[in-house]
Order: C-alpha cells, then structure tokens, then sequence
C-alpha cells in the first residue's frame, strides 16, 4: 500500500469555512493525512472567505508566497476552494500560474477525484457548480472530530436574507436544512468519538427546519438535549430578527445550552441597520438582550460590528459605542466597511469622508478592549467550570480550555487532562484570556 501524502488546509473568514476545511480533511483521510506545515505538505488547500475585499487580497497574496515551495517540490499540488473560488472560478488560474485545482462550496465531495486527475493528467482544473439545493454534509464521510474534545456539526447552509453588504447569498445560495435525524446520527458519533461539545452551525441557525417534520430549531436543541454523553451545546449564528422569546426560554431550561450567544448586531443606530436591510431596531435587539440576561443571569454576549457602512455619520457610530456600552460585550468581532460586487451596498453612494471614517474601527475596538479587561478583571477570584481543548502553544505545561460562557481559561496541567471538564480558581485576568489554576 502507499504511503499516505500529507494535506495542508489553510482557511480564511468564518466558522462555517472552519467546518468545510474539516470536510475536506475528511473526504481526503483516505489518501492524505494532516500535514504540520505547509512545508511539509503535498497538497496545500486554501479555503478562501469573500466576505471583505481585504480577505480575498489576503488570497492571492497567500498564493505568491506558496510559489518558493513549488519550486522546491514541483509535485506540490496548490488547491483554492470557498467563496473566493466559488466567485472567481477560472480567473485564480489565469492570475495565479502556481494553482493547478480550483474548486467551488458545493463541489468539495468532487475534490479526492480532482486531485487524481490533476496527478495523471497534469492539467489544471476548475470546477465550479451551482447551488445544488442538498447541503453537501448529506452524503459526506463523517467530520473529523474537531479539536477532540469539540467540534461542529453544520445544520443548515445558505442565507436567504440578502442583508445590503453581503455576499453569503450569491455564493452559500439559499437555505437548506439538513434533517434532524442526520444531524443527530452526525452527533452521536462524534460523541462516541469523545467530543464533549457540538457547535451548531449554519447562517442563521434560528431559521433551521427539519425539511422531514417541519420542526423548528427549540425542538432541535430538545432532541440535542437528550443525547448521552454531549455535555455542552453551544450555535451560531443567531440572526437577532429571528431570535425568538421560545428560544431565550429553550436556553435557559436546557442544561447543556451553554451560556453565551453570538448575536450580530452590526450597528447601534437605526438608520443603518434599516440600510443594512438587518430587519431590526436596536430597540428591538436589546429587548432580546435584556429577555437573555434576565433569564440567564451568567450569560455573556459577542457580536459583530461594520464600522463605515455607506452614510454612515459619526452621530450613527456613536450609537454603536453606546450599545458596546450598554451591552458589556464579551468580544466583537469588527471590520470596515468594504463593498463587494454585487449586493445592494455596493450601488450606495458615501458623503461621508472615508478618512473621516478610518479612525472609526480603531476607537471602536479600544473601548471594547477596555470593556474586555474589566470583564477579565471581574472573573478574578470565582472558581469556574473549564472543558479543557488543547495544550498552551505558547507556554509549556500550560493547557488551554473554556467557561460555558465563553471564557477562555490558561493553567498549569498535565495533558491527559485534555477533553475533561476540571474546576478552575480564576488568578489572574489577561488581554485575551483568564489565567487560573485547579481546584483539587
Ligand atoms: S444574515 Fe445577512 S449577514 Fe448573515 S449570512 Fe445572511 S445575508 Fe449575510
């Protein structure tokens, strides 16, 4: 028998691509393993994001640095997939000579075979289809595991929503939900597997129905629920427009619903989100907000934010200081403005000075910093339940885990303590994480 290859998938953009490289690690585990570098790699894949104009530069720029290697191993097989590949198709080609497969989001099940093609045949190759309308996990092999002791399992993908500045549903199509009982078998397996924690995940997760029963995403998390063994349940992302009083009550009774929720907001003033096409007020968000805390009194809370979104005023981006202010948020995850092709954002004229606007995402992101530290700070002391994920990359016999909230927590301990839930007396607060140590 020959000897495996070895794969190397970088992936850029959001957690649905973090899933898709788990798939394609597994529609390739017969003929490759994971290789350390990209290096020592084979076949290096990137899995692109084409949500900002910044990450698809990031690509092509990603793509020259790979040609040294090329030139060292001119076996080396270059792959791009995810939205960028999806968008461009043919054109990565012809702009990068050093890619010889390029492949769409619904053709990652074709990937094992392009890869032979492209080692018999020599000829580079690009397939690119349509939306399909199946979500490709259906007649996938099983995901990989994840980290071990977490991992995602994809529900749903597309987006049916068109929000002004997106691209998602140009390139992810419309929703489609996978059935329930596919996602449970998928579940249950990785349990077996010793995941302790599934993230659900799709575009707008609280859209999700089960095209079998009709049953909506609460009774998903009720059958979650009942599964041995899955200690924590955690989903994302919740669109706030969807975000029902049900749902808030579904996490609050369900004990392995974890405390934190990812919940987008964009913007704090009205007059943008209506130009976002978002659906909702910030009134009506933080009613959500306020269900949420009352409910769930450890709850913590992250968001993403687009700072400079076409009129955008600084009257309108003070109001989203103002939310992260009200809010308390555990972390954002903000981002400029950046006009892609083809949503409506990108026909919108600005008055407003983009200089002006620039300096906007570094204000942004001090204060929330700042909200971050305090937050840190106020961890110090309590003693917390922590599932531990990985070893400290960064600092021998250090290991690495998370709070059901959404804490990250750093303490000294022995790997076999990896995939276990321990008690943690938090010591001291960092910029990024909690230190701590174990409670005997
Ligand atoms: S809800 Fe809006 S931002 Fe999110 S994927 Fe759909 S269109 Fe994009």
């Amino acid at each position: 028998m020959n000897e495996p290859g070895k794969l190397y998938v970088k992936t850029f953009g959001c957690q649905m691509n973090v899933y898709d490289t788990e798939k394609i690690y597994a529609f390739l585990q017969d003929t490759y393993v994971p290789a350390a570098s990209e290096e020592e790699a084979d076949v290096i894949i990137l899995n692109t994001c084409s949500i900002r104009e910044k990450a698809e530069n990031k690509v092509y720029s990603q793509l020259g640095r790979f040609k040294p290697l090329k030139d060292i191993n001119p076996d080396l097989i270059i792959g791009v997939g995810g939205c960028v590949a999806q968008q461009e198709g043919e054109r990565i080609l012809k702009r990068s000579p050093s890619v010889d497969v390029v492949f769409g989001t619904h053709n990652l099940d074709e990937l094992p075979a392009m890869l032979e093609e492209r080692k018999k045949s020599g000829k580079r190759i690009c397939r690119v289809r349509e939306d399909t309308g199946t979500v490709p996990t259906a007649d996938a092999p099983r995901v990989m595991g994840g980290r071990g002791a977490t991992s995602l399992l994809t529900i749903m993908k597309g987006c049916n929503n068109y929000c002004a500045y997106c691209v998602v549903p140009f390139v992810r199509g419309r929703e489609v939900s996978r059935p329930a009982s596919e996602i449970l078998d998928e579940a249950v397996f990785l349990v077996e597997k010793g995941v302790r924690e599934i993230t659900l995940l799709g575009q707008n997760v609280n859209s999700y129905h089960d095209p079998d029963t009709g049953a909506g995403f609460v009774s998903l998390l009720e059958s979650m629920e009942l599964l041995p063994g899955l200690e924590r349940l955690r989903f994302v992302t919740s669109h706030p427009k969807d975000f029902s009083p049900e749902l808030a009550h579904a996490m609050a009774d369900l004990p392995s619903v974890c405390e934190h929720i990812h919940l987008p907001v964009q913007a704090g003033s009205d007059r943008v989100l209506s130009a976002m096409k978002r659906g909702y007020t910030s009134r009506q968000y933080m009613e959500k907000v306020e269900l949420l805390t009352k409910l769930i009194p450890e709850v913590e809370f992250t968001t993403d934010i687009i700072v400079g979104f076409p009129g955008e005023e600084r009257e309108d981006f003070e109001l989203t200081m103002e939310m992260l202010n009200t809010v308390k948020y555990q972390n954002i995850y903000s981002f400029r403005f950046s006009s892609r092709p083809g949503t409506a954002a990108a026909a919108m004229k600005d008055p407003v000075d983009a200089d002006v606007k620039r300096s906007w995402l570094p204000e942004l992101q001090d204060l929330q910093n700042q909200i971050t530290a305090e937050k840190h700070r106020n961890m110090v002391g309590r003693e917390v339940e922590v599932l531990v994920e990985e070893k400290d990359n960064k600092k021998n016999g250090f290991l690495e885990g998370r709070t059901r909230n959404n804490y990250i927590v750093h303490f000294p301990g022995d790997p076999e303590l990896l995939g276990k839930i321990v008690r943690i007396r938090l010591t001291n607060s960092r910029a990024i994480h909690v230190m701590g140590e174990m409670v005997n």
